[in-house]
């Protein structure tokens, strides 16, 4: 008097995953081939939450004006 319950199999098609970033502020990070994460200089004014722009000698807020000079 055994009744096998029986197994029900859902069959899920895979998602296809577009290896695209949502968000801009993941651009700010590199990933570096090691695995270490590096991120990019944020404001002193407007907080961590504005990263500062790279240019050749300098770095830029473009909300506030703040630059950094490179050393
Ligand atoms: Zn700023």
């Amino acid at each position: 008097m055994g009744k096998t319950g029986k197994k029900k199999v859902v069959k899920k098609g895979k998602k296809k995953v577009k290896n695209h970033i949502t968000s801009k502020k993941f651009s700010k990070y590199k990933i570096e081939s090691s695995g270490k994460i590096t991120k990019s200089k944020t404001c002193s004014k407007c907080g961590p939450a504005s990263f500062l722009g790279e240019h050749k000698d300098r770095f830029h807020c473009g909300k506030c004006g703040y630059t950094e000079i490179k050393k």
